[in-house]
Order: C-alpha cells, then sequence, then structure tokens
C-alpha cells in the first residue's frame, strides 16, 4: 500500500490543502490523509477513497466511515459534497444517502 509523502503532497494538492469536513485551508504539517471508507472496512489507498482532512476533522470522524460520521453533521456534510469532488461516485452517493435515513 502506497501512504508515503508524495501520495499525501498529491491529494493535498488535489485538494488544495484544504479540510473537506470544515472547509478550513491548513499548512501540510496540520493535514492528514483520510480514508472516506475506513482501511478497516475494505477502503484502499485509491485517490477515490482519499481526501485532506485536518487533525481536528480526522480525530473526530476516527474510525468511522464518512458517510456515518457525516450523517448527523449537515455543515459537514455540505462541505465533503462540495469540496469531495474527487471522491468516488458511490462514496458520494452513500453520504448523501446516509442523510436521507
Ligand atoms: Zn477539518
Amino acid at each position: 500500500m502506497r501512504d508515503d509523502a508524495s501520495l499525501r503532497e498529491r491529494i493535498f494538492n488535489r485538494d488544495g490543502n484544504r479540510c473537506v469536513y470544515c472547509a478550513g485551508l491548513f499548512p501540510p504539517e496540520q493535514l492528514s490523509l483520510d480514508h472516506v471508507q475506513p482501511r478497516a472496512r475494505g477502503g484502499d489507498n485509491s485517490p477515490g477513497n482519499l481526501v485532506t482532512a485536518c487533525l481536528a476533522c480526522n480525530t473526530r470522524k476516527g474510525h468511522q466511515p464518512a458517510w456515518a460520521w457525516l450523517a448527523e453533521l449537515p455543515g459537514e456534510r455540505a462541505n465533503f459534497l462540495r469540496y469531495g469532488t474527487a471522491v468516488w461516485t458511490r462514496l458520494r452517493r452513500a453520504v448523501e444517502e446516509a442523510a436521507k435515513s
């Protein structure tokens, strides 16, 4: 699995150093790679499963899938759908669907 500096840099650049959950802009040392679908739940290191998240948001999200964590957080969910445009469609759809149930 590639979880190296170049992958981090690539995803941070793609997302413009913006946390997709709180929409804040951060220096790279305050950012982390977040798996939309956690690795423990079968998610991998594909760019379509990775987003830029600040350390605070990543800590709050923990090991939950993004759709479970965002279901009760309309503000963060809206940010994710606005800024997480490189996320796979099926994962974006899971976030939208979880909010309705
Ligand atoms: Zn954040």
